[in-house]
């Protein structure tokens, strides 16, 4: 059932068999320059797994979208936040794949790393798409949708898989950030997409008995495998520790980087444990545990997120004060 005989540990330093890529040093929404910056950065980690992120100039979440190409299919990861128009850049992707490969057309689905409109919001575009090099197979982020697609036979606590030919990806169901979230695990890389569950930044918790135990299921599934990064898909920290950019900021000079080890799961988990079942906000080295469920985070809060938006936003245009 397994194209890989991957274990977490190598006889030799040598990479294993794992497919290496890279990423890369510093992304374009470090800058504060809207009239340079793309739509959406393309990033190819190596030709078969594309990381994209769309620009803070149309929104200040600027979230990760992940591109898998397999021999049969190929596979999209979350589809953008508002104003993210994915759709041409997409395009662009997946025909100089296909031009690249000497092949027409490759099925794609579209599924998501959870429900959240910062990661669904190009979903109408792309189910509304007839491009004949891309026939769109849409997997709504949705449980049921989702149990269907990747065989998961108990929600939560089963997992599934989608095979895209010659890659098999792992899928397991981790809510507590949301109700849908999900983490998928590419055994051609060790790549896992955490979702909003585990990113440099701010951890929102909504339901957080399942988030302790999704964060728990996904050390086990993890455990005795090969695990090259964790990809989330926001950064909200900085490089510095402990700090995080205020909520609602556009450009992030000096941001984290994206990519976090397997071993940052374990010390969310510690911190998860030592709290005995009652949430509270607390800041980590590489990100925070942010509850978000009824009675979390003030108006006064809301109001500061709010003006660092406009204020932003006023001065997006503007290169002399970036
Ligand atoms: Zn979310
Ligand atoms: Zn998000």
């Amino acid at each position: 059932m397994s194209v890989s005989t991957a274990v977490a540990q190598f006889p030799q330093p040598d990479g294993g068999n794992l497919e290496r890529g890279t990423l890369p040093a510093r992304w374009y929404s470090e800058d504060a320059k809207c009239m340079e910056i793309p739509e959406w950065q393309v990033h190819e980690y190596n030709p078969n797994f594309i990381i994209m992120r769309q620009s803070p100039c149309t929104d200040y979440e600027k979230p990760f979208v992940f591109l898998f190409f397999g021999k049969e299919k190929a596979m999209l990861v979350d589809t953008g936040s508002r104003n993210g128009n994915l759709t041409p850049a997409l395009q662009l992707v997946v025909k100089n794949w296909l031009t690249r490969n000497g092949r027409t057309s490759i099925p794609l689905i579209v599924t998501h790393t959870h429900e959240h409109e910062d990661h669904t919001w190009g979903d109408k575009a792309l189910q509304a798409l007839n491009d004949p090099a891309m026939p769109i197979i849409f997997v709504p982020s949705e449980v049921e949708a989702s149990k269907r697609f990747f065989g998961i036979a108990n929600w939560p606590r089963d997992t599934g898989q989608i095979d895209l030919g010659g890659r098999v990806l792992d899928v397991i169901p981790i809510p507590g950030h949301s109700k849908v979230s999900i983490a998928f695990y590419d055994r051609n890389t060790g790549v896992v997409l955490s979702g909003d569950t585990m990113y440099p930044g701010r951890l929102y918790v909504q339901d957080f008995p399942a988030f302790q135990a999704s964060v728990e299921r996904l050390i086990a599934f993890t455990k005795g495998k090969p695990v090259a990064h964790l990809l989330g898909n926001h950064i909200e920290e900085s490089s510095t520790p402990f700090l995080d950019y205020p909520v609602g900021t556009m450009y992030q000079p000096n941001e984290h980087e994206l990519a976090m080890p397997r071993g940052e799961l374990l010390e969310l988990d510690e911190a998860l444990v030592a709290m005995h079942g009652t949430p509270k906000r607390e800041a980590l080295r590489d990100f925070s545990v942010w509850p978000s469920g009824p009675g979390f985070g003030s108006a006064a809060e809301r109001n500061a997120y709010k003006k660092n938006v406009e204020e932003q936003r006023a001065k997006m245009w503007d290169q002399t004060k970036p």
